[in-house]
C-alpha cells in the first residue's frame, strides 16, 4: 500500500510517521510510535497533519511555511 512514504521504526518494531519538513521551532519532529504503519499514520491524520504526496508534515511546520510566504509577499510588496 504505501510503503513507499518514510517511516521510523523504533527497537520495538513499532512505526511512527516523521515530519518531513522540520522547519518550525516547535516542530513536533515525528508522530507517536504506533503498532503499525497503518496505526501511525491515522495519528497524525487525526492530528491534522499535511500530507505532502511524499510524506506528512506536522501543523507548525505549515503555519512556518505560510509564515515564509507571507514575508516573501511582503518584501514583493516594497
Ligand atoms: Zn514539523
Amino acid at each position: 500500500m504505501s510503503d513507499e512514504l518514510p517511516y521510523l521504526e523504533n527497537d520495538n518494531g513499532e512505526f511512527a510517521v516523521p515530519c518531513q519538513l522540520k522547519i518550525a521551532e516547535d516542530c513536533v519532529q515525528q508522530g507517536e510510535f504506533c503498532e503499525d504503519k497503518e496505526d501511525a499514520r491515522e495519528w497524525v491524520e487525526d492530528e491534522c497533519w499535511i500530507f505532502s504526496g511524499e510524506g506528512h508534515f506536522c501543523v507548525q511546520c505549515n503555519e512556518q511555511v505560510l509564515r515564509n510566504i507571507a514575508n516573501l509577499a511582503t518584501k514583493k510588496m516594497i
